[in-house]
């Protein structure tokens, strides 16, 4: 492609129709590899990028592990199809250089202290390519972290912000990333903290302080998709839990439900009853009438008792006497 005649029009929109201060389209889908402890698959603008955490889990060879601590390993791949002319599969100079700068960027924030000797794998592979794909790829690797449930102290946000034609912008497209005057790709903290700063071309120090400025706001609305995407998983996962629940559980709580009404509908009952009886009857009466039943059950009682000794004993008498005469 060769360079546009111009990168804004009349109303000083970008080539792609979007505003200095606006990032392309992001979608973000989370859990997309089964095998992966965590995965996320992004589309921003026309990259498409797969990110895959695996681990924490015992790092081989055991003398590369490190007693206090994880190391976190990242890679970032272009496929060879990934632009418009084949790129040479494997690792190279450019690849290297962002898989180091772009691990680095994790660094402060995921606590390896609390896997020590463990690695996590990080992988990212760059689908397909358009400008960007290093701050892309950053994006769904913390998106695959937190869906791999690695302890973190904040998700990472990655953003391009550049000069073109004299003008500071945020995400830079292809054209503008080919043909630009500056690209500053920036990672930070959802506190903020630069955790990863590349640059290519030139800025003065005031166009470098808005740049920052610039990158911040695209950092922000990064963040909050990503927040989305992370929510709209957790509540889907929740909402099947509790499906499963109550298909579980439906048929014994209808009849817990059903045996406690009935309960409590029958105690109300018995209560109003003894009320009505009582205001109707004379108190002494009742208690008389008590007191025979009481006497009744006691001479009663006694009475069962004296009969069901007696046999008692006599059966073991003559058990005994049996037993003495079998002697
Ligand atoms: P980023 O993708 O992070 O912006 P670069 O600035 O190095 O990284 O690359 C800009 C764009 O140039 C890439 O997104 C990709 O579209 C294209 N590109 C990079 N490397 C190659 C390559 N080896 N062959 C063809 N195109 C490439």
């Amino acid at each position: 492609m060769s360079k546009p005649e111009k990168f804004f029009d009349e109303n000083g929109l970008r080539l792609d129709g979007r505003r200095v201060d606006e990032i392309r389209p992001m979608k973000i889908e989370v859990g997309v590899l089964s095998r992966a402890d965590g995965s996320c698959y992004l589309e921003w603008g026309n990259n498409k990028v797969l990110a895959g955490v695996f681990g924490p889990r015992e790092l081989h060879p055991r003398r590369m592990q490190r007693p206090d601590t994880a190391i976190v390993r990242y890679r970032y791949n272009m496929a060879a199809f990934s632009v418009e002319d084949r790129i040479r599969p494997g690792p190279n100079r450019r690849s290297t250089e962002i898989s180091k700068v772009s691990r680095e960027a994790f660094e402060p924030v995921i606590l390896t202290h609390l896997y020590p000797s463990a690695v996590i794998d990080v992988f990212t592979e760059v689908l397909q390519a358009d400008a960007g794909t290093r701050t892309a790829a950053i994006n769904a690797a913390t998106i695959a972290l937190a869906d791999a449930g690695i302890p973190m102290k904040g998700l990472v946000s990655a953003c391009a912000v550049g000069k073109v034609d004299g003008k500071l912008v945020l995400d830079l497209g292809k054209d503008e990333d080919n043909y630009g005057d500056a690209d500053l790709p920036v990672a930070m903290t959802q506190d903020g903290d630069v955790t990863l700063i590349q640059m290519d071309g030139n800025l003065t120090q005031d166009e470098f302080k808005e740049a920052m400025e610039l990158v911040k706001v695209g950092c922000k609305q990064i963040l909050d998709i990503q927040r989305e995407a992370l929510k709209s998983k957790f509540d889907q996962f929740d909402t099947e839990e509790i499906e499963e629940e109550t298909v579980v559980e439906a048929p014994k709580s209808e009849v817990e439900i059903d045996e406690t009404v009935e309960v409590e509908t029958e105690v109300v009952v018995t209560e109003e009853e003894e009320v009505v009886e009582t205001e109707e009857e004379e108190v002494v009466d009742t208690e008389e009438e008590e007191v025979v039943d009481t006497e009744e059950v006691e001479e009663e009682v006694t009475a069962d008792d004296e009969n069901d000794e007696e046999p008692d004993k006599n059966t073991d008498d003559e058990d005994v006497e049996e037993g003495e005469t079998n002697e």
